[in-house]
């Protein structure tokens, strides 16, 4: 009996001490001193230190953009950003992406250049989003270059068209050393298959090699070599015998996978609800992706140690849908792989075999 009784007191005392907790941050929150210190410490800690140290020497790739033009509310547009030590890249900024890249808050000055997969709109819609974030205050040293196949140039023309009002207001604004007209803008190149070898430096090679996306031709995959370690990342393709030869043993691939038996359902869906345009869409697309099943396929004939999902098509958005996506890939390929979220990321450190899976 004294034990129930001297609990009660201790449960009553619990409930006195948390009402009155939360009545004093209730009314702490009243206070705007309060609200303006906390703010600070808020702002403070999501500046971005643009000398900051990347940690341990490595090469790393984090999905910022994993669906395809399918939209879904938790996923952007094809996106892959790419780190080697401190050096980064951006493959493919599909719609959105660049706000995850904001989200992430990453240092936009480290950024050396973007590599294009093809000139499907999914792939390109925020290059003028990630120009204004690489841009104002970055001190980038030029302009934006931007690696991708012939008609890159006409793209980025057509961006550089489309904003250079911006570019002058925001120069008139904020002057030269904010935002200094002379790097406004983008630095095309086209990429010729007989100079594939886009970049070979201080121990990084980035390789750009055809895949097949037909009738969008030229389309690209991107392969880096990092001190050792090694990734690749096919853009848009069907199953492709050159993609199965760049990624010979490389450490991870980033393939796109796109299940057609799904979109026989949505097709039937969309018939069934008179929508034959909707259906005739879904039936067009199955001609130039590539199969999760032949995704597996294609990491296990190439012998990759990771296999990475991405560009989803159609995006999943509950586990059913997941399941059902990757139905048949996991009787190819049932272990080492990842279907890709915005905030997959894959880190290999130099001078080991880790593969290190995680998220932004
Ligand atoms: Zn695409
Ligand atoms: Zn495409």
């Amino acid at each position: 009996m004294g034990l129930h009784r001297s609990r009660r007191k201790l449960m009553f005392t619990v409930s006195l001490v948390a009402v009155f907790t939360a009545a004093l941050v209730a009314l702490a929150a009243q206070s705007e001193a309060l609200q303006d210190w906390a703010m600070l410490k808020l702002f403070a800690a999501v500046t971005v230190d643009p000398n900051a140290s990347s940690g341990p020497d490595s090469l790393s790739a984090a999905v910022c953009g994993s669906r395809s033009p399918i939209p879904d509310p938790q996923r952007a547009e094809a996106c892959v950003l790419v780190s080697a030590g401190d050096r980064l890249f951006v493959v493919d900024v599909g719609d959105g992406s660049v706000a995850r890249l904001r989200q992430w808050a990453i240092p936009f000055n480290r950024i050396e250049g973007v590599f294009i997969t093809h000139l499907h709109s999914d792939h390109i819609s925020d290059l003028a989003d990630l120009h204004l974030a690489t841009w104002v205050l970055q001190d980038r040293p030029g302009k934006l270059p931007v690696y991708g196949p012939a008609g890159i140039e006409k793209i980025t023309a057509g961006f550089e068209d489309a904003y250079e009002i911006d570019y002058g207001l925001r120069n008139a604004h904020h002057g030269d050393a904010l935002a200094p007209l002379a790097t406004a803008g983008f630095d095309a190149h086209a990429i010729a298959d007989s100079a594939p070898v886009l970049l070979d430096e201080d121990g990084l090679k980035v390789t750009a090699f055809l895949v097949q996306h037909a009738p969008v031709v030229p389309a690209y995959g991107y392969r880096f070599d990092y001190k050792g370690r090694s990734l690749v990342i096919s853009g848009d393709t069907t199953k492709s015998a050159e993609l199965i030869e760049q990624s010979r043993n490389v450490d991870v691939l980033f393939h796109e996978a796109q299940s057609n038996e799904m979109l026989a359902l949505m097709r039937t869906a969309s018939l069934a609800n008179g929508q034959t345009k909707r259906a005739k869409l879904f039936e067009d697309i199955t001609t130039y992706h590539s199969t999760p099943e032949e995704a597996a396929e294609v990491a296990n004939e190439a012998g990759v140690g990771h296999l990475v999902y991405y560009h989803l098509t159609p995006p999943p958005r509950t586990w059913l849908m997941e399941k059902r996506l990757l139905r048949n890939a996991v009787r190819v390929r049932p272990k080492d792989w990842t279907l890709a979220e915005d905030g997959t990321q894959v880190t290999l450190p130099v001078g080991s075999a880790d593969i290190i899976l995680g998220s932004r």
